[in-house]
């Protein structure tokens, strides 16, 4: 079982008595400090979880360390979730799927390889 799937980690935390709200978990920590960086210019309080666990080495697991982003305030929650989906938007790794030349498989745009037979997307 993928325990980054975990819903339990998707939600609420109570911090100093506040309820903050996570708006974005990935194992891309770019991603991350991309929208944090969106958020804080829009003046969104929010703040970043395990950014120091990610990237230390690619062959250890980040179930229990993804890089998350989370929000202080509620009624931020609206707008940050706007920005996340512009931010989205023009993210380079935005853009069509792609169809494996060799076996003919379709493959979602952030993928460099195709899944099935792990051909180099050209
Ligand atoms: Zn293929």
């Amino acid at each position: 079982m993928n325990r980054s799937l975990n819903p339990n980690r998707i939600g609420t935390i109570h911090r100093l008595g506040v309820n903050m709200k996570i708006i974005l978990s990935s194992p891309n920590l770019n991603e991350v400090a991309q929208l944090r960086n969106m958020l804080d210019r829009a003046g969104i309080a929010c703040f970043m979880r395990n950014e120091v666990s990610a990237g230390l080495s690619p062959e250890i697991p980040l179930a229990e360390g993804l890089p998350e982003l989370w929000i202080q305030a509620d009624h931020d929650l609206a707008e940050a979730l706007r920005i996340k989906a512009a931010c989205q938007t023009v993210s380079p790794v935005g853009g069509a799927n792609w169809v494996c030349p060799v076996c003919g498989e379709t493959s979602e745009p952030q993928f460099t390889s195709c899944w099935k037979c792990g051909v180099n997307k050209t």
